[in-house]
């Protein structure tokens, strides 16, 4: 027989008397439920909801108290609005809504509450299992052959020359954070590792790559903290991740095989998809970006999704949709998770493959990255033609049979680090805005492979420098006396908008943002 798992959140205050009332009274209350006191539910975030999942959960609720009886206010609302978000992640992963639930109660209303916990007890057990796989604690262990000396060797850090090159260069050392790549190196090398202020560095570093590009001694430094942060997270388990390790949660539910995402099913009627395809179109994690962002900081990322799927199809391809696409693992890889991510890599080759497709067109950078070189650099081999999707739109647009309207608007461009320097293909977005009809296009102080990054990158180390970048970032954007920031990487957007969410500098920073994608899709068309 199966053991079921539900987690059940509890307000230690209205629900938690009526809760006691049934201990007292020995009813009978569903023995798959474990019950976990809480002072509010508006303190249970997205991350922890997300976590009980991950973690083995079959079901979840949450239960406060009644609306205008919550004890500091604002908990009531808080937990209905990340429980409907949380329910449209589920949904979308594939785990399906009804996993999770939310109810308030008054303290004396042990029946209602009985006979809730009753039901939700019965609508698990009648929607099965959960298909997560909890993902095993790490190991104490480092696997053989994976020290820091290995690590040392492997990226040959002994070569630099100490320049400083690397510092004067470094996005954090620019924001103003007393960082140095070259003194991080020093430091593991001389078997500091675990004192908290390697640590700290180590994860704060944004991988942005700045400082490769100008190390005379080509030390391949985001490499090197990439397989330092593998080393940290086998020992410690730890990545310092942000939002409360929402995201990387999300990233390892996807490692489960049984799990089947309904990635698509909120895409507008007016995109045409063809299953039999050879091209596949494959859209990254702006969906679930989206909701988890849309509320707060009014960003939506699944509009570049929908204006990328409307260029192909206005170039007359119909692309293949994967329904149960997963996480590249991009995230994974660079905040040290590499046994997760070879699992998403593993999993996500299989179904590409499986599907016989000849090309895989994605509009993110970070996926472009992942999926054309990091798997095969991983030993994950993936036989199909990776496109960005700005290639595919150059090759189109070169042709010349289309125009497009004036944007009435004044350009700068946000560098991904991930496509301008990564991938040497800073000049991708910029023959693409060439051809737009814009009033001006300026670019920013820093730009192409010289871009100072948007200040975080695999959601991990986000702090008060990150901010300071962002900050320096949208100043070069109004120095340039544009007025509308063109991005070409979700997450750049998302950063940046966090900074203009400042209260106290927010209008000084604001600019409008659009993604080149969804700013083509909205202007061209045919001569
Ligand atoms: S990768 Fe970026 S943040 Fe990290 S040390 Fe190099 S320049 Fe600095
Ligand atoms: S979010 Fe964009 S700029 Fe920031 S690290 Fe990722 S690709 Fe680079
Ligand atoms: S910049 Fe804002 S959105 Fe980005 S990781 Fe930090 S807190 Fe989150």
């Amino acid at each position: 027989m199966d053991n079921f798992n539900i987690a059940l959140f509890m307000c230690n205050w209205g629900p938690h008397s009526a809760f006691q009332t049934l201990q007292d009274q020995r009813a009978e209350i569903p023995p798959e439920i474990r019950m976990i006191r809480i002072p509010c539910t508006g303190r249970i975030s997205k991350a922890l909801l997300l976590k009980a999942f991950e973690k083995g959960a079959d079901g979840v609720a949450l239960v406060g108290c009644d609306p205008g009886t919550c004890r500091y206010g604002s908990g009531t609302v808080t937990a209905h609005d990340n429980t409907a978000d949380s329910r449209e992640i589920l949904q979308c992963l594939g785990l399906g809504k009804d996993r999770l639930c939310w109810a308030t109660f008054l303290p004396d209303e042990s029946d209602e509450l009985l006979q809730f916990l009753v039901d939700f007890t019965d609508q698990i057990k009648r929607l099965g299992k959960s298909p997560v796989i909890p993902v095993g604690e790490a190991p104490e262990e480092v696997i053989s052959g994976e020290s820091v000396a290995d690590i040392v060797s492997f990226h040959n850090v002994f070569a630099c020359q100490d320049c400083g090159k690397c510092t004067s260069a470094c996005s954090l050392a620019v924001a103003g954070k007393p960082f140095s790549p070259r003194a991080l190196v020093t430091s593991i090398i001389a078997g500091d590792i675990d004192s908290p202020s390697v640590q700290d560095n180590v994860f704060a570093c944004l991988t942005c790559g700045l400082c490769y590009d100008r190390c005379p001694s080509a030390i391949n430094f985001p490499g090197f903290i990439r397989d330092i942060r593998a080393f940290i997270q086998k020992r410690k388990g730890d990545t310092h991740p942000v939002h409360g390790g929402f995201f990387h949660s999300l990233m390892r539910v996807m490692t489960s095989p049984g799990l089947t995402a309904k990635r698509w099913d909120w895409l507008p009627e007016d995109i045409v998809i063809d299953d039999e395809s050879n091209v596949l179109f494959w859209g990254g994690c702006a969906t679930y970006l989206d909701i988890f962002f849309r509320k707060h900081l009014g960003v939506k990322t699944r509009d570049i999704l929908v204006d990328s799927l409307r260029l192909i199809n206005f170039f007359d391809i119909q692309p293949a949709l994967l329904h149960d696409e997963r996480c590249c693992g991009h995230d994974l890889l660079w905040s040290g998770d590499r046994d997760n991510y070879k699992k998403l890599g593993a999993l996500n080759v299989e179904m590409i493959q499986d599907l016989g497709v000849e090309e895989v067109i994605t509009a993110c950078p970070e996926c472009y990255r992942t999926l054309s070189h990091d798997y095969q650099r991983q030993g994950i081999e993936l036989n199909v033609k990776v496109t960005h999707l700005y290639s595919f739109l150059e090759n189109e647009i070169a042709k010349g049979a289309v125009d497009f309207k004036k944007i009435d608007k004044r350009l700068t461009f946000q560098d991904p680090c991930r496509l301008s320097r990564f991938e040497q293909g800073a000049e991708l977005p910029r023959m693409l805005i060439s051809h737009l009809k814009a009033v001006s296009f300026q670019e920013m102080q820093n730009s192409g492979n010289s871009a100072i990054c948007c200040g975080n990158c695999a959601w991990t180390g986000c702090d008060s420098f990150s901010k300071t970048l962002q900050v320096k970032r949208l100043k070069q954007a109004h120095d340039t006396g544009s007025n509308l920031l063109v991005t070409a990487c979700p997450k750049c957007q998302i950063h940046l908008k966090c900074a203009m969410e400042d209260p106290f500098r927010g209008e000084e920073l604001e600019i409008e943002m659009v993604d080149l994608a969804s700013l083509i899709a909205r202007t061209i068309y045919w001569k």
